[in-house]
């Protein structure tokens, strides 16, 4: 070791050089014990991050032969390994999501296969005891017990216990086709009042009244009353939905007593539904009758879809070329106009053996009421978003309540069925 302070005295020197020696030392202890620290630390995120890799391994041990064991070479402490942890650690969460799948998976086959059959309690596994769990297992276990309901009523379907079912259904069936109904967020009556904002008009319709379908409306503003039938009520660009085909089935099967609606949509119609089976509560545009009552003519709905799909006045004389100034007003039931009762109703009701109900909210009498004229045994299914009418008023011991999208239900219906492939021929 060379120094440089030859200038200082040598005592002072020595004495200087002995504690710049001492410092030194020092020095050196204190970088050793820092590397010495480091080398620990190093050492311990290796045993952390080799520990995790156990524990992974564990996991997917414990989770299920089906499931491949990750094998990793430890002995290469690096990024890499880290990386590999990482990964590995995420492709053993993407397991447990797959197991959680086959495991409800499972627990559904084994509720399929008690449903039929006696009430079978599925079995769980209940390892994992929480509150998530138990209100999962409330849910599917509700959902189960819809399921053998369903499934027995099915089952006398396709036997034929089951043969003459009433359909009933709203505007809820034909909003998956594009046509909105009267209660949602922007529905028909929404868009009537913005069409009445953007062409400063008054077709009946304010915040409190929902008066559209009048005579008066009708004869006062003949070109804006089609046009916006048109441009709202969007009849003429829709086709039918898995839903409307299903009830057309059922006919087919010989299981379709009367098919009764509120919608004027007409998609029954094109769903190739028999018109004698159709019961239109409200009326619809599949015949229009002239306003004049000398004249009376009477034309169906395929002669005019074209004229109400430009959003044109359908007048008489220019259908019939009869000098006739009349409109040809279609058999929608008006407000305030009555509703005729169905000569076949009482029978049908009395002859019912299952109700179907789907997409409404019977919240409009005396559509409403046909709920309550089944017997008192026969099973009423409602396929609705919520449960409302009579199903909530007066809830009956074999009601079943199917909740949510009807599109989805009927789907499952009809596999339940075994109608799949018959549904996508009539459908195409
Ligand atoms: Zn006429």
């Amino acid at each position: 070791m060379v120094y440089l302070n030859n200038n200082l005295p040598d005592g002072y020197s020595n004495k200087y050089n002995m504690i710049k020696d001492l410092l030194y030392i020092i020095s050196l202890a204190l970088i050793g014990s820092c590397i010495s620290t480091l080398k620990s630390n190093k050492e311990k995120v290796k045993l952390k991050t080799t520990s995790l890799f156990k524990y992974d391994q564990q996991e997917s041990k414990s989770a299920g032969s089906s499931i491949g064991e990750p094998s990793i070479n430890t002995k290469n402490d690096n990024i890499e390994q880290t990386k590999n942890v990482k990964n590995i650690r995420t492709q053993s969460n993407k397991e447990k999501a797959k197991l959680k799948t086959i495991s409800l998976f499972k627990y559904d086959q084994q509720g399929s296969k008690s449903a039929g059959s006696s009430i079978g309690e599925p079995s769980i596994n209940t390892k994992n005891n929480n509150i998530e769990q138990t209100k999962n297992v409330k849910n599917i276990r509700a959902q189960t017990n819809n399921n053998a309901s369903l499934n027995k009523i099915i089952e006398k379907i396709k036997s034929g216990e089951i043969a003459n079912i009433i359909v009933m259904t709203g505007a809820g069936i034909s909003t998956n086709a594009g046509i909105p109904d009267f209660r949602s967020k922007n529905n028909f009556y929404d868009k009537i009042r913005l069409y009445q904002k953007k062409n400063k008009v008054y077709l009946g319709v304010t915040d409190n009244k929902e008066n559209f379908y009048t005579l008066k409306i009708m004869n006062k503003e003949p070109k804006h009353f089609f046009k916006a039938l048109s441009e709202c009520g969007k009849f003429d660009e829709s086709n039918p939905t898995i839903t409307h085909y299903f009830f057309t089935l059922l006919d087919k099967h010989t299981r379709l007593l009367r098919y009764y609606t509120q919608n004027v949509d007409e998609l029954e119609n094109k769903a190739k539904l028999s018109d004698d089976k159709i019961v239109r509560y409200h009326g619809g545009f599949h015949i229009s009758t002239c306003t004049n009552k000398s004249c009376g003519n009477r034309c169906k709905y395929s002669l005019l879809s074209e004229c109400y799909k430009k959003g044109n006045v359908p007048y008489c004389n220019d259908l019939f070329k009869n000098g006739c100034k009349g409109i040809l007003k279609p058999d929608v039931v008006f407000f305030k106009e009555p509703i005729s009762v169905p000569k076949t109703q009482d029978d049908d009701f009395n002859k019912c053996d299952l109700l179907i109900v789907v997409g409404t909210s019977l919240s409009v009498a005396p559509f409403k009421q046909l709920v309550k004229k089944v017997k008192s045994d026969v099973p009423r299914i409602l396929i609705n978003m919520e449960k409302v009418g009579d199903f909530v008023k007066h809830p009956r011991k074999d009601d079943l309540f199917l909740k949510g999208d009807c599109d989805s239900w009927i789907n499952k219906i009809v596999e339940l069925l075994g109608w799949h492939d018959e549904l996508e021929t009539l459908s195409n």
